[in-house]
């Protein structure tokens, strides 16, 4: 609620430009088999009683979950086969959080901030007047090293955070250490299955499986291009990141302080590790099964995997492991640091603020801050589930302005598209011409019949000429069918 509430005022107040980035997902959970009928029907029952659940939607019907999803009833026998029942949110979102990111940085930097990329911290040091410097290596072409000098410093490092928190030497990161678990998906970009499917639909967690695996059809829209992924499968690689680095990085944040919760860890987890082992080996087709505890009509032929992404998950000192995400501060709240990696994206807001009050100016700061605080966030230090018409309050504010308004990102496509059709549209007619396209298209390099095909297939009612209407509706498809299919 937090981050709808954020959300809704930043681009309220044009700090965001739009709401692209996000759209209506409804959220779906989905069982099948008596015992687990039975647990989802009771787990309805009691949650729709709170507020923020109280839409909530309980099924056994095969046409109305058919409705909700045609994957999950795609090659499922209508009867004679085990009980299915689904539940149904329909205030769920899918975001774009890479759009969302872009955004706010551009508005950081037009609203006067620096943003300097291609640049690794690589020291932390406090000076005695609590100060810490923070050197700086610049990865251009100029291959140089700086020092900053500032009052506060967030270490916001994702799977590198540990390492930063070490660097500077604080006695609260003692006795922390960092597990790396990396993330697979199946994925799949075939346009007659991605249409099938426009929801996130979650099931019941395997039994030992960390709360994160929760295996789920994910809908999203990235960029103007639909398309589902399933997972995630866990897989290990000793690295701190996805994409750079190497496993010496990780083995030196396990020093004397963190060995042993890390060894007490590993034993009191056997039952997890098993699970990751299990995950780690699992055959194409064993994933392709799990897949069609969802999609029964699944086909491999339709599904790639990919490695989607690296998690550092945290052990504390006691050697408990943890799922969630744990911000650490020195005692003087000058340093405040972001550890673990799930849930994040989304929660993302509420985390900040979480992190912007362990500072020493946060939370003790003058009135004013939590009065602009509750200004923005309306549910800020408040339970939309205790609060009658709070959650109505925070949703129909998001609804206007983030799914279904003007500023609506509702189809991430839909805002590209239009600003597409006005450039091409050289005499702002409304319409789009074969020598309007032509002129737009043979200056991207595309050939003359590549051109006439995308004319003749966008101009369903063969007037000559592209409406809006005919643009917005077959401008997606088109160019998703020429893109290279997936193998
Ligand atoms: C497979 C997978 C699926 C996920 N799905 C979801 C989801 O559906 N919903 C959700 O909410 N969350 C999801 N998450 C979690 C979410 O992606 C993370 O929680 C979130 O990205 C964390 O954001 P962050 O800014 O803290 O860290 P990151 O996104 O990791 O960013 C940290 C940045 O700091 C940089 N950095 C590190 N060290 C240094 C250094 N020394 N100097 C300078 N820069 C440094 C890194 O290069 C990186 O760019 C998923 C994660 C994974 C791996």
């Amino acid at each position: 609620m937090t981050s709808l509430a954020f959300w809704s005022f930043l681009v309220e107040k044009s700090i965001l430009p739009d709401a692209t980035f996000i759209q209506p997902a409804p959220h779906i959970l989905f069982v099948h088999g008596e015992e687990k009928r039975e647990w989802l029907k009771r787990r309805v029952e009691k949650l729709s009683k709170l507020p923020a659940f109280a839409a909530t939607e309980y099924s056994e019907d095969y046409d109305t979950i058919q409705k909700w999803s045609g994957l999950l009833c795609n090659g499922r026998p209508r009867s004679g086969g085990e009980v299915i029942a689904a539940s149904r949110h329909p205030d769920g979102t899918e975001v774009n959080y890479g759009l969302l990111t872009r955004h706010l940085v551009q508005s950081f930097g037009e609203l006067g901030g620096d943003v300097q990329l291609l640049s690794t911290v690589t020291a932390l040091r406090q000076q005695a007047d609590k100060r810490w410097l923070v050197a700086v290596h610049k990865a251009d072409l100029t291959d140089s090293n700086q020092v900053v000098r500032a009052r506060f410093v967030f270490a916001g490092g994702g799977g590198g955070s540990l390492s930063l928190l070490q660097m500077a030497g604080i006695p609260e990161v003692q006795g922390y250490g960092g597990m790396p678990v990396s993330g697979k998906f199946l994925v799949c970009q075939k346009l007659d299955v991605v249409e099938q499917n426009l929801n996130k639909v979650y099931g019941p967690a395997a039994v030992s499986a960390p709360p994160m695996s929760v295996p789920h059809i994910d809908f999203r829209s990235l960029y103007g291009k639909d398309v589902i992924f399933f997972g995630p499968f866990a897989g290990f690689s000793p690295m701190l990141f996805k994409v750079s680095g190497t496993p010496l990085d990780w083995l030196a944040t396990i020093n004397w302080h963190n060995v042993l919760p890390m060894a007490k860890m590993a034993m009191s987890n056997l039952p997890l590790v098993k699970y990751l082992i299990k995950e780690i080996f699992a055959s194409k087709g064993a994933q392709l099964e799990a897949l069609r505890e969802f999609y029964p009509a699944a086909k491999p032929e339709d599904w790639t995997m990919v490695w989607a992404g690296q998690r550092i998950q945290i052990v504390n000192p006691k050697g408990e492991l943890q799922f969630g995400t744990e911000v650490l501060s020195s005692k003087d709240g000058t340093l405040v640091g972001l550890l673990g990696a799930s849930p994040g994206a989304s929660v993302s807001p509420q985390i900040a603020l979480e992190v912007i009050n362990k500072f020493d100016k946060g939370a003790n700061s003058a009135f004013q801050w939590h009065l602009a605080l509750s200004k923005w966030i309306p549910c800020y230090g408040r339970d939309v589930n205790k609060e009658p018409g709070l959650y109505d309050q925070i949703m129909s504010k998001a609804r206007k302005v983030l799914l279904a308004g003007n500023t609506a990102g509702y189809r991430s496509s839909r805002v590209n598209t239009a600003h597409l059709f006005d450039l091409i549209d050289l005499d702002h007619d409304g319409t789009l011409t074969m020598k309007e396209v032509s002129k737009y298209l043979l200056g991207q390099g595309m050939a003359k019949e590549q051109i006439q095909a995308l004319v003749n297939a966008l101009d369903t009612d063969k007037s000559g000429t592209i409406s809006r209407q005919e643009f917005d509706e077959g401008f997606g498809k088109v160019v998703s069918s020429l893109l290279p299919k997936s193998d």
